[in-house]
């Protein structure tokens, strides 16, 4: 390696005033090797996707002078990222750009072959890839084609390289917190106890992807929520686990690390749970966790679409999860889903119509985005699925649910959850 530190940059775009919890992990694991730690300078750039300018985030490239670029790349931000990438490109044609996250990771040969800017597409999870790239491209060490889990251009041509599997092991990866990569602020700190989910909905990218779930210890947890509940400046902070109530015993070990940590009334918010698995011995230990309030489905009421799409659902079990939850005092958030197969412009209408026969506190409504590694994705053809293969992956239409329809359902759905969250003081204070 040369003797200046050869300079990181690692870039996203996230909600207003967020941080990225993946760049923290990847940069934690990279400092690890302590010959990239003597001989690198890694940084991190967060910039908000609704406020933040291609421009904005070009200048401070510019300025910074990386030696190696690593763009993060989610459904919502990839036309920045590319059009940023393109521009890198053109100003500094030797720094290698490499792009990974859930938007390109399972189609990282695809993004390569349609953009000529990018360099290295990683197709999972980053922190070893990483590593090796940054010890092949500093230190010179090994090929690109024995680099698993990468596909990269060699010429003319791109290679797909074959997936490396996951860190079996998760205390590998340093915590971003406790090694003070990532700095805990209020209402924006992200914890994970266990990476991976038990279920398979078929929109989900997480639901695709590895089966079987990997665990951090409760050792190392315990030390990060101390640290994050320690600081009196933060009052709240979330979780960024599938499902917070994955099962009793994990939800048991969880609370009471929660509960011993707590000493000022720090809340966690918007945790999501599988509502209904909620009962009251559940909702006990969500109370001691200091639990605010919790983000759920139904995404649809309709149990053939739930059917067709892998999920389990049981309207009255759901319903009783989340009587039990608000009697608690927790808050609860509905997602509900436009255009998924099965439904239609009058299912839709049922749904938000069950949804808000439960009374929640927000009702969130999306329009179906059908994401690289997701089985509507990889089968589009078992419901007729119609969407843009362009991010981020608008559903056009499916077998039962024509676009026209789907448009109608949009404008019906958003404007009524919009009119029924807007009456929420009315709803609490009545
Ligand atoms: S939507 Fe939630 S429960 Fe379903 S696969 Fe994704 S993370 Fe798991």
């Amino acid at each position: 390696m040369p003797d200046s530190k050869s300079r990181i940059l690692l870039i996203s775009f996230n909600a207003a005033g967020h941080d990225s919890l993946a760049l923290g992990y990847i940069k934690a694991f990279a400092l690890k090797d302590t010959t990239v730690s003597r001989r690198t300078q890694i940084e991190i750039l967060s910039f908000s996707n609704e406020e933040g300018d291609v421009r904005q985030a070009l200048y401070y490239i510019t300025e910074y002078k990386p030696h190696l670029l690593g763009l993060s790349c989610y459904c919502w931000s990839m036309e920045k990222i590319l059009e940023l990438a393109r521009s890198v490109k053109q100003i500094m044609p030797d720094v290698p750009i490499v792009v990974g996250g859930p938007e390109v990771g399972p189609v990282a040969d695809q993004y390569l072959e349609k953009n000529q800017a990018l360099d290295v597409g990683v197709h999972d999870e980053g922190e070893a890839v990483f590593l090796d790239l940054i010890k092949y491209y500093f230190a010179r060490k090994g090929r690109l084609e024995d680099i698993t889990g990468i596909s990269f251009r060699r010429g003319q041509e791109v290679v797909r390289n074959q997936d490396r599997p996951p860190i079996k092991d998760l205390d590998e990866i340093p915590s971003p917190y406790l090694t003070g990569v990532l700095i805990p602020r209020d209402g924006v700190t992200y914890l994970q106890s266990f990476r991976g989910c038990p279920f398979r909905c078929g929109f989900c990218y997480e639901g695709g992807r590895h089966k079987g779930l990997r665990f951090f210890s409760y050792e190392r947890v315990k030390a990060e929520v101390e640290l994050v509940m320690g600081n009196p400046g933060i009052r709240s902070f979330h979780f960024v686990d599938s499902v917070f109530n994955l099962n009793p015993k994990h939800l048991r070990k969880i609370t009471s690390i929660l509960r011993d940590a707590n000493r000022y009334d720090t809340r966690l918010r918007t945790i999501e749970v599988f509502t209904e698995q909620v009962d009251e011995e559940t909702v006990n230990y969500l109370v001691q966790a200091g639990v605010q309030s919790v983000e759920t489905g139904p995404q649809t009421a309709i149990p053939e679409t739930q059917k067709r799409i892998g999920r389990y659902f049981d309207p009255e079990k759901f319903a009783r999860g989340v009587r039990l939850m608000q009697e608690a005092g927790i808050e609860v958030w509905c997602d509900l889903i436009v255009g998924l197969p099965g439904d239609n412009f009058f299912r839709c209408v049922a749904s938000v119509a069950y949804a808000m026969g439960l009374k929640p506190s927000r009702i969130v409504m999306s329009i179906l985005h059908v994401l690289p590694g997701t089985s509507l994705f990889q089968e589009p053809g078992r419901f007729g699925l119609a969407f843009d293969r362009n991010p981020p992956h608008y559903v056009v239409g499916n077998d039962t649910f024509p676009f026209e329809q789907i448009y109608e359902a949009v404008l019906f759905s958003s404007s009524a959850t919009m009119e029924y969250n807007a009456a929420l003081p009315l709803k609490k204070s009545g």
